[in-house]
């Protein structure tokens, strides 16, 4: 992990002082490792000198940061030249070793601190050290563990995600069912709506282990087939507590074609339900959203619209990514995983999905889903 561009701004103890020190030691004791992995891509591509200045920042970020948060008797290291800071936990806390949750939390701040410094993405992990073990197997366990942690972190935040939503619809439904003077038809379509999320919860939850950012399965989507104005019906439901409370009209612009998709009826409702739901949140108080679909070229295209404050052009492909929120709406709650779910429920059943500007004002997501084989000859 060396790069070869040693730095004499190094004024850390180097990664064998703390391995020597762990050999001594007659309990485990804790690594947190950092790593910077794109520092060798800057030696490589910008010159050492490039990537010495690098360093010298990292090292004095990763000072700051491990001495907010390390006792005196830890001990931080940095190798010259490498990508890689680690510190060993070797102070106690609150008279007993350094657990799972305090190392999680000094990795995050000093990982955060330097990642902010940095501007660049710091790959963690922590584990025991072993008296045995080498070095090199030392980090790249702690490491691989940061990684699963990351990946177990990501595939619980999308599930959490999912399943609010219906949650909230359900709670929704029913306290209006509660509070309001209802008439008998209008009573049992609500109880038919929050039947179906719950139901619907119930197979994400089912469908829990199988169903992940990582892999969702492409057979299972692509072989399936729906009615795209059946779910864009359900989806309007679903969505309905949350326009309601915002004073949100949500209108759907009547579908000129049955349009059958090639795509699994839970997947498809899942992203409209998200992209409505955003539309809902992100527009103005009191505004309007509204949903389209027409057929185009053997695809169905579907338009969620909205009158709220739009996407600005330098962010339309970030919003895709997981985590990334636009700081216009950071004041709406929010995870940044709604829309990377969307991008990948269209892509794996062969479509694609952008954002553009809307003739109400806000943005416009296009989505488009290929339609089911016998349907892709109908004109539109
Ligand atoms: P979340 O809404 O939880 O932040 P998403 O992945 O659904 O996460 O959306 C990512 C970001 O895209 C949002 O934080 C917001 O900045 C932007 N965004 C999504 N939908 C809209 C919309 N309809 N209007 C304006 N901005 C939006």
């Amino acid at each position: 992990m060396a790069s070869g561009t040693s730095s004499r701004a190094n004024a850390l103890p180097e990664l064998q002082t703390l391995f020597d020190l762990a050999a001594g030691s007659a309990t485990p004791l804790p690594l947190l490792v950092l790593r910077l992995p794109e520092f060798e891509r800057i030696a490589w591509r910008e010159g050492k000198r490039q990537a010495r200045r690098l360093e010298r920042k990292a090292i004095a970020a990763f000072r700051t940061a491990a001495g907010s948060v390390l006792r005196a008797d830890d001990l931080c290291a940095h190798d010259p030249g490498s990508d890689l800071f680690a510190v060993l936990v070797a102070g106690t806390r609150r008279s007993s070793p350094a657990g799972a949750l305090s190392c999680r939390a000094m990795l995050e701040r000093i990982g955060s601190h330097l990642a902010a410094q940095l501007e660049m993405r710091v790959e963690t992990g922590w584990a025991f050290y072993d008296r045995g073990a080498s070095g090199a197997y030392a980090i790249a366990s702690a490491l691989e563990r940061g990684a699963r942690e990351r990946e177990r972190y990501e595939f619980f935040s999308a599930i959490g995600h999912e399943l609010r939503t219906p949650l909230s619809s359900i709670r929704g439904y029913l306290e209006t069912l509660i509070d309001e003077p209802l008439n008998e038809e209008t009573r049992r379509r609500f109880l038919e709506t929050a039947q179906r999320e719950a139901l619907r919860m119930g197979r994400l939850l089912d469908g829990m282990f199988e169903f992940s950012l990582l892999d969702l399965s492409r057979v299972g989507l692509a072989e399936a087939v729906c009615d795209l104005r059946e779910q864009i019906a359900r989806a309007c439901e679903v969505v309905a507590p949350l326009a309601r409370d915002r004073g949100v009209s949500c209108e759907i612009d009547e579908l000129k074609a049955e349009l059958e998709i090639a795509l699994d009826a839970d997947a498809c409702l899942q992203l409209l339900v998200n992209l409505l739901e955003n539309a809902t949140k992100y527009s103005h108080a009191g505004g309007c959203v509204c949903i389209s679909a027409h057929a185009r070229d053997g695809d169905a295209v579907i338009w969620v619209d909205d009158d709220g404050p739009g996407i600005p052009h330098d962010l339309r492909d970030a919003i895709f990514s997981l985590r990334v929120r636009g700081s216009q709406c950071a004041d709406r709650p929010g995870t940044g995983i709604g829309l990377a779910i969307v991008k990948l429920i269209a892509e794996r059943s062969g479509g694609n999905v952008r954002a553009d500007d809307s003739p109400l004002g806000g943005a416009r997501f296009e989505v488009v889903l290929p339609l089911k084989a016998d349907f892709r000859t109908m004109p539109s």
